[in-house]
């Protein structure tokens, strides 16, 4: 299949090199032309724009920052839609699969239908790991037509691939992913800085909690980089606070009570606040370890 792909980032690189993998022809574009060079350097073709790109797909796929972005990708100057009409490409496919408010991406879905594309919001959890081993999994929404369409790429990207519903339906599961990890990246850091501060090794509380009620693979994979004092992106924390954001928003909307969303959130704001939103997420425990007035290990 001939497959497009716009945004390599932490997440957009490994993906696109899975398409290729797969044995699709994948088209390639970023704002930032050096991105590209890896992808293709293993085969993909780079694309002027997005609306290039929409020239040349079946199936174009966004893997970019936040709602502006996707807009602007897919409905702005030289964007998808904008090739897709030039080139008479009726009935073209767009996926995005950045996380962005489940609102946004009906309304994108709309726009885009009145311009002639198909559209699926599909976001993603499993993060670089999941990314580079293609086992993320893939939350999707929109009509059962158009997801059948994007599926073959889905298959290159994710083991666990669920159409969850109809136009932000994927958006709205996603939001969900976000609630449960967010509160356990904060509950995992909560509990090693508790251990740490009550004079004992988080890592060997680490290693007991694996075993019981409290495993979970981010008490595995998230608390090890903990442990490790490793705060490279993974995850940036400003982007784990847009999507609490997101949450928040939703919430706000339809008047929902979410206690626990709430009080991750302001942990997240104060997070990029306090200037480590390029770090990971995990950096979480830093800034709880200098709320508790401790004596931290170097960064
Ligand atoms: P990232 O490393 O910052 O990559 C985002 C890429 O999108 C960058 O290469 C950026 O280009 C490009 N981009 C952003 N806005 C753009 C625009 N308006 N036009 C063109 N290109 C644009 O972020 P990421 O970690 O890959 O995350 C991408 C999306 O996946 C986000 O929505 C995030 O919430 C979601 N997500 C991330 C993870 C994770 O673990 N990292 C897991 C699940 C979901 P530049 O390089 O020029 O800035």
């Amino acid at each position: 299949m001939e497959i497009g792909f716009i945004g390599l980032g932490i997440m957009g690189q490994p993906m696109a090199l899975n398409l290729l993998k797969g044995g699709h022809t994948v088209h390639v574009w970023a704002r930032r032309t050096e991105s590209m060079a890896p992808l293709v350097q293993a085969g993909a073709k780079a694309c002027t724009s997005p609306a290039a790109v929409a020239g040349q797909a079946d199936v174009v796929i966004s893997m970019v920052a936040d709602a502006p972005d996707v807009e602007q990708v897919m409905l702005g100057k030289a964007s998808v839609a904008e090739g897709a009409e030039r080139l008479g490409k009726l009935g073209l496919v767009a996926v995005d699969m950045s996380t962005i408010a489940p609102a946004a991406a009906r309304a994108i879905a709309e726009k885009l239908k009145a311009r002639g594309v198909d559209f699926i919001d599909a976001p993603v959890s499993g993060g670089e790991v999941g990314a580079i081993a293609g086992t993320l999994s893939i939350m999707a929404g929109g009509s059962a037509d158009t997801f059948a369409k994007a599926l073959p790429a889905f298959q290159c990207l994710g083991k666990n691939v669920v159409h969850v519903g109809t136009s932000g339906a994927g958006q709205v599961a996603k939001a969900c992913n976000q609630i449960v990890t967010g509160m356990g990246v904060l509950a995992v850091a909560e509990a090693f800085n508790f251990a740490r501060q009550a004079d004992v090794d988080p890592a060997k509380v680490r290693e007991a909690l694996l075993g019981g009620f409290a495993y979970s693979r981010i008490l595995e994979n998230h608390g090890q980089r903990m442990l490790d004092r490793n705060f490279k992106p993974g995850f940036k924390a400003w982007m784990h606070q847009k999507d609490l954001n997101i949450v928040m928003q939703t919430a706000h909307q339809r008047g929902l009570c979410l206690p626990g969303s709430a009080a991750t959130a302001q942990m997240f704001n104060a997070l990029v606040g306090s200037g480590l939103g390029e770090e990971d997420s995990v950096a979480v425990l830093k800034l709880l370890e200098r709320l508790s007035g401790a004596d931290t290990p170097a960064a």
